[in-house]
């Protein structure tokens, strides 16, 4: 999951680096507002975390990809076309990816 806050002047979507999965937990992290250095046009902007929003995040997705096809090739050698289950592990990851922001992203804090 991703983090990001548009820009106030120009819309360009800003990422929020944080580790937090839950909007409450990015006001702990941050604070209820914070400051935020537009990446386009460099403007100076308070945050409200109200105004994060999350998606999904496609490097996750990727590695999944990636460690689906790895397992897959390695449980071919030994239980053949059973092998191919392990490709539904990054449908699994794109759920609870796709879960996780829709989780943060219904819930507000109160302002
Ligand atoms: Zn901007």
């Amino acid at each position: 999951m991703r983090l990001y806050t548009d820009c106030i002047s120009c819309k360009t979507a800003n990422t929020v680096k944080s580790y937090a999965s839950t909007r409450p937990d990015l006001a702990m992290d941050k604070g209820d507002e914070f400051k935020v250095n537009c990446t386009n046009c460099a403007k100076d902007q308070n945050k409200h975390v109200n105004d994060v929003y999350a998606t999904e995040n496609p490097i996750i997705l990727i590695i999944g990809i990636v460690i689906s096809i790895v397992v897959t090739v390695y449980l071919w050698s030994i239980v053949g076309v059973f092998g191919t289950i392990t490709i539904i592990i990054p449908a699994l990851i794109w759920q609870q990816q796709r879960n996780a922001a829709h989780a943060f992203n219904s819930y507000r804090i109160e302002r």
